[in-house]
């Protein structure tokens, strides 16, 4: 399925196809010092966007980084480099309801004061980096 999504301001429109319903929500510790929280993002097929000179990207790690408007600061998304994947913040459709929780990641990071409800996967940081085929990083 295609859906559509902006940034708070508006400078950043886009329109994503092939749309994963089902996301994930991050519990690292980047995640949540980016987004004020755990991030919820959805996976896409692929993406247009409009505006696109009013993003910002972070390298926030060798394999990924992390793109947000400049001028509401609005998180917009995680993109791996290699393959390219989009992992689109859901809290930017324009439609939140389409989506269902459907996993966590990097439980290990989460800090003990919340919760979320529901019986899905729950992966460490590590057990989910081996899913994706990387490496972890060495310990600081
Ligand atoms: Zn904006
Ligand atoms: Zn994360």
């Amino acid at each position: 399925m295609s859906a559509t999504g902006r940034c708070l301001c508006g400078a950043v429109t886009f329109t994503a196809e092939d749309v994963d319903t089902h996301v994930h929500a991050c519990h690292c510790s980047m995640c949540r010092n980016w987004t004020g929280g755990p991030m919820q993002a959805a996976q896409v097929g692929s993406i247009k966007f409009q505006g696109e000179d009013n993003i910002k990207c972070f390298t926030s790690s060798e394999w990924a980084e992390r793109g947000f408007c400049s001028v509401c600061g609005t998180n917009l998304f995680y993109r791996m480099k290699q393959p390219e994947m989009y992992m689109m913040a859901t809290g930017c459709f324009d439609d939140a309801e389409q989506f269902s929780l459907s996993g966590e990641i990097y439980v290990d990071e989460k800090p003990s004061g919340y919760d979320f409800a529901g019986d899905h996967p729950r992966m460490t940081g590590a057990e989910f980096l081996a899913s994706m085929g990387l490496e972890p990083p060495p310990p600081q």
